[in-house]
């Protein structure tokens, strides 16, 4: 090996030590935050370990780490810890240096990761199955998708692993180590143990209803048939993981009252929410194109204008049709509060106001809200955005690209031989097909991809800053790995394959970019499927 080879061995191999370093640093800023900033000993371990990544990221020449870990280091400088608690606007402060960091450990392009697949930074997933077999099988398929899953044979082993490191979601036997109901009583330990309940599927092959009851007591939310065919477990597993890890809401304040709209925005901040506060009213539409609210709170009588005024204001745009409106106010005379929700509003919350009825109402608000809107811009099988919403997707990241001069790639997706697949196996095996297809790409694609059923057994996916190449080797890497995915039928199993087509983004309108990925798509099928091209000007045209 020559000295330049060596070299390049040892940079990569340090790079990886790094990223190691840089996911352990996410990972105790993740564990500060579960356990709160009481504890100075979480922080100290927080603060070290940035320290460490930053002296690897020196050591190592590994620019975009050091300037990451700079970042930390100066907020954490400036951060006030009062008895052990960093205000609520530092750790947003450092939570925002931290998302650097994230961005970093998931592009492996920057971080020259020898591994070949994309570094995810997810909590993990337990399993404890008294059948090994069941559970070898079942960690097959969770690390086909891409899940981090471990498993636990004994009592003691799940607690001491669950105190270390919260899992996301666990799936047990109920009757664990094949004892009656121990499953249930040793999840019984497991949420004493922690603040927010953990999810929990419980496995079994039949349960009465005082085993159920138990079970959901205990925080079950589901309990599972064994011999149901393991597609469907990690698709529940998913949907947990999925609601568990949904993003922040992003709330709008305006209220005339500097005191009182910073009182709203501490609270929302400390339940975890991202919010925009204006003081003057002028400043409405502004914001609102600015920062683009899930939830909007105003105040009902400010100087100039009122909540109600501007809520009708608000109402006349198409786009915030749906977006719910909770007026603020002292008053509480029952039929003025009537008249001002008759006016677009959706909510009314009477001053002073109560924090945790704020966050209680803000909760219940985004959350159907956001289920609305699924429902408008999701396809319902598969959970992806539907077509129309996945174009809107790809407009809207083309102009960011121009903007920001980044790279962006179109990419299409089509099964293969995928009406066989229906006319050998049936119909719902066809739909399962698609769904795991679907949770595939959710799994190994970053969360600024955005993905889409375009129609039948067609994908689309929008890869924001991201190159010709490194799509390509991307959708690669995803194609082998999906083709070798068993797809169960009953008592058989199957494989299916799909083609792919990518256009690179070069100055054109969306319409375009899609006509020449699908361009290169027709030529991934005609060169014999199973293949991923690359659009190039030579490609030959569609008949
Ligand atoms: P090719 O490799 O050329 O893509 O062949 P193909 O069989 O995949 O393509 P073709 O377009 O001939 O067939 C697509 C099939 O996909 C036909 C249709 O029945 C099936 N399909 C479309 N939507 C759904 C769906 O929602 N569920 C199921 N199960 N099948 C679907
Ligand atoms: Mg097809
Ligand atoms: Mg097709």
């Amino acid at each position: 090996m020559s000295a330049e080879d060596q070299k390049i061995k040892l940079k990569r191999h340090f790079s990886k030590r790094v990223t190691t370093q840089a996911r352990i640093v996410l990972d105790s800023w993740q564990k500060l935050m579960d356990h709160g900033f009481q504890d100075n000993a979480w922080f100290d371990e927080f603060a070290q370990s940035v320290d460490k990544l930053k002296k690897f990221a020196l050591r190592f020449e590994l620019e975009n780490y050091i300037g990451a870990s700079n970042a930390i280091v100066t907020t954490l400088a400036t951060a006030t810890v009062d008895r052990g608690q960093v205000r609520p606007e530092d750790s947003v402060k450092i939570d925002a240096a931290l998302e650097q960091l994230r961005h970093i450990v998931q592009r492996k392009s920057d971080t020259n990761d020898a591994t070949g697949q994309r570094v995810y930074v997810r909590t993990p997933i337990f399993i404890a199955f008294s059948d090994e077999d069941a559970a070898e099988r079942i960690m097959r398929q969770m690390d086909f998708f891409g899940f981090r899953a471990s498993c636990y044979r004994t009592e003691e082993e799940l607690i001491s692993a669950s105190q270390l490191n919260k899992p996301e979601t666990i799936v047990i036997d109920v009757n664990f180590c094949d004892e009656k109901n121990k499953g249930i009583r040793t999840i019984e330990k497991i949420q004493a143990t922690h603040d927010t309940p953990i999810p929990v599927i419980y496995t079994c092959d039949d349960g009465d209803i005082e085993t159920r009851l138990a079970a959901v007591r205990s925080g079950g939310e589901e309990f599972f048939h064994l011999a149901v065919d393991p597609g469907q477990l990690i698709e529940k597993i998913e949907q947990y993981t999925a609601a568990s890890t949904q993003d922040p809401y992003r709330v709008l304040v305006l209220d005339d009252s500097r005191a009182q709209s910073k009182f709203i925005e501490n609270a929302l901040v400390k339940a975890g929410m991202i919010t925009y506060v204006i003081n003057d009213p002028m400043q409405i539409l502004i914001a609102l194109d600015d920062f683009l609210p899930e939830i909007i709170i105003l105040d009902m009588y400010m100087p100039g204008c009122t909540g109600m005024e501007l809520a009708k204001v608000i109402r006349q745009q198409d786009r915030l049709h749906s977006v719910p409106i909770i007026y603020l106010s002292a008053e509480d005379d029952l039929n003025k509060q009537l008249h001002a929700m008759s006016l677009g509003g959706d909510d009314f919350l009477t001053k002073p106001i109560d924090p945790k009825h704020l966050t209680a109402t803000i909760h219940n608000r985004g959350r159907r809200a956001r289920s609305l809107l699924a429902l408008m811009i999701r396809d319902s099988l598969t959970g992806l955005f539907n077509h129309t919403h996945t174009l809107y997707l790809l407009e809207a990241e083309i102009s960011k690209s121009k903007h920001r001069e980044q790279p962006l790639c179109f990419v299409m997706i089509d099964i293969d031989y995928f009406k066989s697949v229906n006319d050998t196996y049936g119909h719902p095996i066809g739909d399962r097909v698609l769904k795991s297809l679907a949770m595939f790409l959710k799994q190994r694609l970053r969360k600024s991809d955005h993905i889409g059923r375009y129609g039948g057994e067609e994908f689309a996916i929008v890869l924001p800053n991201t190159s010709g190449e490194d799509a390509k080797t991307l959708l690669n890497e995803i194609r082998e790995h999906f083709s070798k995915m068993k797809q169960p039928a009953g008592t058989t199993e199957f494989q299916v394959t799909f083609s792919c087509g990518i256009a690179a983004f070069s100055g054109e309108h969306a319409q375009l970019l899609n006509e020449k990925a699908d361009k290169a798509l027709y030529e991934a099928k005609h060169s014999g499927r199973n293949a991923v091209r690359m659009y190039t000007d030579t490609a030959p045209p569609c008949p």
